[in-house]
C-alpha cells in the first residue's frame, strides 16, 4: 500500500501548543491554508497522473492538526475529497494529527468520511521529554489515542523525532519499543532541526540547546529502522524532506538531504562487521553479495563503508546478486 500519493498540507491552525521545534511553515514549505478547490484540484491532477494506481493510493491531509482545526474548515476539506474516493478513484483519506485531538465522536466523523489511515505525532513517550517541548500531552495520550484509532479499524502510523530537548539515545530507544508495543502499521522518524523562529532555534542560538550530530543521528536512526522493520512495521520516513524554507531557517541539526540512504549504509556497516565478528574473519579478501538495489546503500556515500572496512584490514568489494533480498548481505 502507498502512504501517500496525493499531499496537502493544512500548516498548523489547529495546534493548542506550540512545540518547541516547530516552524510548520519551513517544515511543510507552505504557508496557505489550502481550500477545497485547492483539495479537488490535488485530486484531478493525481488521478491523471496515478491513473489505475490512484486505486492504491489515498488523499493525504498532512503537516498540522487536522482534527484540532476549525470543524467547519475540516468539514470542507473532507467534503471536498468525497467525489474522489472509491469507484477506481482513490482507496481513502490519510491524515495526520496530535494524540489529544483523537476521540470517539472525532474518529465517527472521519469514519464516515472515509478516512483510512491516520498518523499521531508522538515524538516521545517520555513524558519529561514531552513536556520540556511543549507538546502538551503525555505518552500516556499516545497509548490511548493509538488504541482508539486501530480498535475502529483504521491503520495507525506513529510519528516520533530524536534528539528533541532533554532527550537521550536511551530515551528514543524507550520510545520506540513503547511505539512498537501499539502495532502502528507504519512510523516516520525525524530528527530534531532547530529552526529560525522557533522555541528550540532560540535555545540554540543562546547555547542552551545541542542538536544531535548527524554522526550520532544516523547511528541511532539506522538502529531504530532496523529494529522497526524487523517487527515489520514499515518505516515510511526518515529525515526532513527538503524545501528551500527549511534550508533558510535551519539553523543547526542533523539534516542531510540523503539521511535514509546513510542510515541504510549504516545498518549494512553494523551487520556486516557483525557478520565478520561472529564468523571470526578478522581480516583479508571477501565479497558481500547484496541485492543489485542496494549496492551502493552496501558500499556506503562515497563508498565509505568500503574505506571503513580497510582501515579494519578487510579488502571488500560489493557484488550484486539477484538472489540476495533487498537490505541482506552474504559475505563470500
Ligand atoms: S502539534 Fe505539530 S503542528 Fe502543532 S505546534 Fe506541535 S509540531 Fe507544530
Amino acid at each position: 500500500m502507498k502512504h501517500a500519493n496525493v499531499a496537502l498540507f493544512v500548516p498548523n491552525n489547529g495546534c493548542p501548543h506550540r512545540c518547541s521545534f516547530c516552524s510548520q511553515r519551513s517544515i511543510t514549505g507552505k504557508q496557505v491554508q489550502p481550500s477545497a478547490e485547492d483539495v479537488r484540484k490535488a485530486a484531478e491532477i493525481g488521478l491523471r497522473t496515478l491513473g489505475p494506481k490512484a486505486a492504491e493510493a489515498e488523499i493525504a491531509f498532512f503537516g498540522g492538526s487536522f482534527t484540532a482545526v476549525e470543524r467547519s474548515y475540516m468539514d470542507s476539506l473532507l467534503d471536498a475529497a468525497q467525489p474522489y474516493l472509491g469507484g477506481g478513484k482513490f482507496r481513502g483519506i490519510r491524515l495526520s494529527t496530535r494524540p489529544d485531538a483523537v476521540n470517539p465522536e472525532i474518529l465517527n466523523v472521519l469514519e464516515r468520511y472515509g478516512v483510512t489511515s491516520i498518523e499521531l505525532g508522538a515524538q516521545s513517550m517520555d513524558d519529561g521529554v514531552l513536556a520540556a517541548n511543549g507538546r502538551g500531552h503525555t505518552a500516556q495520550q499516545v497509548r490511548q489515542a493509538s488504541e482508539l484509532i486501530r480498535s475502529r479499524g483504521f491503520l495507525l502510523g506513529l510519528q516520533m523525532m530524536t534528539g528533541l530537548r532533554g532527550d537521550t539515545d536511551e530515551k528514543a530507544w524507550k520510545t520506540a519499543e513503547q511505539l512498537a508495543e501499539l502495532n502502528p502499521a507504519c512510523v516516520r522518524i525525524y530528527p530534531t532541526i532547530a529552526l529560525r523562529g522557533t522555541e528550540l532555534g532560540e535555545a540554540y542560538l543562546r547555547g542552551e540547546y545541542r542538536p544531535q550530530t548527524l554522526e550520532n543521528a544516523v547511528a541511532l536512526c539506522s538502529g531504530l529502522l532496523d529494529y522497526f522493520e524487523r517487527r515489520g512495521i514499515r518505516v515510511i520516513r526518515l529525515g526532513l524532506h527538503a524545501s528551500p524554507e527549511l534550508e533558510r531557517d535551519m539553523l543547526a541539526g542533523p539534516w542531510h538531504p540523503a539521511f535514509r540512504e546513510l542510515c541504510e549504509s549504516r545498518r549494512f556497516f553494523v551487520g556486516i562487521t557483525g557478520e565478520l565478528h561472529r564468523l571470526h574473519i578478522p581480516e583479508g579478501r571477501l565479497s558481500i553479495a547484496v541485492s543489485p538495489v542496494c549496492v551502493s546503500q552496501a558500499a556506503g556515500q562515497k563508498k565509505e563503508n568500503l574505506h571503513k572496512l580497510s582501515g579494519l584490514g578487510y579488502d571488500a568489494r560489493i557484488v550484486p546478486d539477484a538472489s540476495v533480498e533487498r537490505g541482506g548481505f552474504k559475505i563470500i
